[in-house]
């Protein structure tokens, strides 16, 4: 114990009576200061600073980790395991543009930075890469696996996708022929009738039986022997289902789950199977695609083995862009009153999702992005008031991978004018979505090092660590419907999500969250 020098290679170390490093943790006492507010009988209201204060502490061994990914052949799959690859080897390959190298571009994580704080002596900033912050898993480390319903390898699987250059592709292809993707489940109901053809590679049955999970947690088990891995993280990445139906007895709670899948029930999906399977073998399980795979009993499993999920559907293109264009506006003070997006794309997902029910996944995940953001305008909206938002995806195969993204933002502005913004986005689906899958994979794994105690005597004090709870609403950021604890508001817009994240990393080194004040250099 004491404050012993760091055993590990951090970047900086932190100088408080705040912050403890020994050889195994970093601990930090965090004042956590919200506010409080009442409403008066006379309807004023009256507004009361709170303090908690927080035990944090890290586990500063990097595991070993392994990621594993279902719809593994997938475009994105594919993608993410030869750019690992890639940078792991430092590979350059030659483009009609000159050479290019790898790099983890579009990763928070990796390309992005976080300001430590004030060089003492310029007064200039000093920015860290945001991987610094805390010891996290580094991405080239990743042992990758996976399964898919297509039993191409993944050489082959990433020649399909028709997504990297040729050049590349030859640097990495001798390792990706013998990544072969584990037998998948197949409910054929699920997903659009036209992918039917590519499932060569399935396990036995196609409604849930209790064998399924059986099998993935098997194949969890077996990977991680065999790579001799410390941890895993599970992340589906597999075709957009359909919604499955809530039904009273089947999906509302963790035992009736169970008993659903033991039955054989039709209404539980193949992304639920591996849910379950993942929360009862104690690994952390991400849906990145936007159907309803935590249906209410998948989320108290979680929660009663204490396993983390995340979700759901990545945030890659047109949706990040809407998170970040709509809290401008609105946060502007610019009434937004219309948002038009039409896609077109002409990858798998897009034959998929030309499919009506599986479309309506992604439209439902789609449309609910603004109303954080909405609703927290108290000014240019009435309660129940909302602007018009429609959204439309169109298959168009010439297209491929590099997804079109058509929006068009209309607004009323000072005066009874209007502001219109039109966008044009191309959106090179699977670049934008590997980096995404990296981050998530990297911020599920730390936070299952992270623990918390209250440490205050307000009635909310703890006796023992926690973990924080089991739906990691901190992956929002990577994601477009994000989930969040039961009974917890959902935070869409994008600088919130991305400061959330910061701030409890820092708050784990003892560092006050990111604050833009710059008093320094206003008061002198
Ligand atoms: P893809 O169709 O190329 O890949 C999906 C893979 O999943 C296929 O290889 C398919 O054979 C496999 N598969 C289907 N059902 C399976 C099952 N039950 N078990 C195992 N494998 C199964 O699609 P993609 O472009 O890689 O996208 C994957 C998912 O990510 C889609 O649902 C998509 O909507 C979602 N998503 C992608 C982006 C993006 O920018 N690329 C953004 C948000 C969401």
């Amino acid at each position: 114990n004491g404050t012993s020098t760091p055993a590990h290679n951090d970047l900086f170390t932190v100088n408080s009576p705040n912050v403890v490093y020994t050889d195994n943790e970093i601990k930090s006492k965090y004042t956590y200061r919200t506010t409080l507010v009442n409403e008066a009988a006379d309807g004023k209201l009256v507004v009361t600073p709170k303090e908690t204060v927080y035990d944090f502490k890290t586990e500063r061994k990097v595991p070993k980790t392994g990621m594993m990914l279902v719809g593994w052949g997938g475009n994105n799959g594919t993608t993410v395991t030869a750019g690992i690859i890639a940078n792991r080897r430092r590979l350059v390959w030659d483009t009609r543009e000159g050479p290019r190298a790898a790099n983890y571009y579009g990763s928070v994580v990796m390309g992005s930075t976080i300001k430590l704080g004030t060089n003492a002596n310029t007064a200039k900033d000093v920015n860290i890469p945001f991987h610094d912050i805390l010891p996290m898993v580094h991405p080239n480390d990743l042992v990758v696996g996976g399964w898919d319903i297509s039993g191409l390898n993944l050489a082959a699987a990433m020649d399909r996708a028709a997504v990297l250059e040729p050049t590349l592709k030859a640097q990495v292809k001798k390792e990706m022929a013998e990544m072969v993707p584990l037998p998948s489940i197949y409910y054929p109901d699920f997903i659009a009738a036209n992918q039917e053809d590519r499932a060569d590679n399935c396990i036995k049955g196609s409604k849930a039986c209790i064998e399924h999970v059986e099998q993935i947690r098997k194949d969890i088990r077996d990977f991680k022997a065999k790579n001799s891995l410390d941890k895993v993280i599970v992340q589906w990445t597999a075709n957009t289902e359909r919604f499955a139906e809530l039904i009273p007895g089947v999906n509302d709670t963790a035992d009736n789950l169970m008993k659903a899948i033991e039955s054989g029930h039709e209404e539980v999906a193949p992304s639920t199977i591996f849910a379950v399977a993942s929360i009862l073998e104690g690994v952390p399980f991400i849906n990145g695609s936007p159907q309803n795979t935590f249906v209410p009993g998948a989320i108290e499993l979680a929660e009663k083995h204490n396993a983390f999920i995340g979700g759901d559907d990545f945030k890659s293109g047109q949706t990040k862009m809407k998170s970040a264009l709509v809290d401008f506006l609105i946060s502007a003070g610019i009434k937004l009153t219309s948002i038009a997006s039409y896609n077109h794309l002409g990858n798998n997902d897009g034959k998929n999702l030309s499919s009506q029910k599986q479309f309506r996944s992604k439209e439902i995940s789609k449309s609910n992005v603004v109303d954080d953001m909405v609703e927290a305008n108290t000014v240019l909206y009435k309660e129940g008031e909302h602007p018009d938002h429609t959204v439309v995806i169109k298959y168009m195969p010439a297209v491929g991978d590099n997804k079109r993204a058509l929006d068009e933002y209309y607004a009323e502005i000072f005066m009874g004018g209007h502001q219109t913004i039109s966008m044009f986005n191309v959106c090179e689906d699977s670049l934008l979505a590997s980096p995404l899958i990296i981050d998530l994979v990297l911020v599920a794994e730390m936070m299952t090092r992270i623990k918390w105690k209250a440490h205050s005597s307000d009635g909310s004090a703890t006796k023992d660590f926690k973990n924080f709870h089991s739906v990691l609403s901190i992956l929002s950021f990577m994601l477009k419907a994000p989930l969040t604890p039961p009974g917890t508001p959902v935070i869409n817009a994008l600088a919130k999500q991305r400061s959330a994240l910061v701030n409890i990393f820092r708050a784990c080194v003892g560092l006050e969250a990111e604050n833009d004040m710059t008093l320094e250099h206003k008061l002198f």
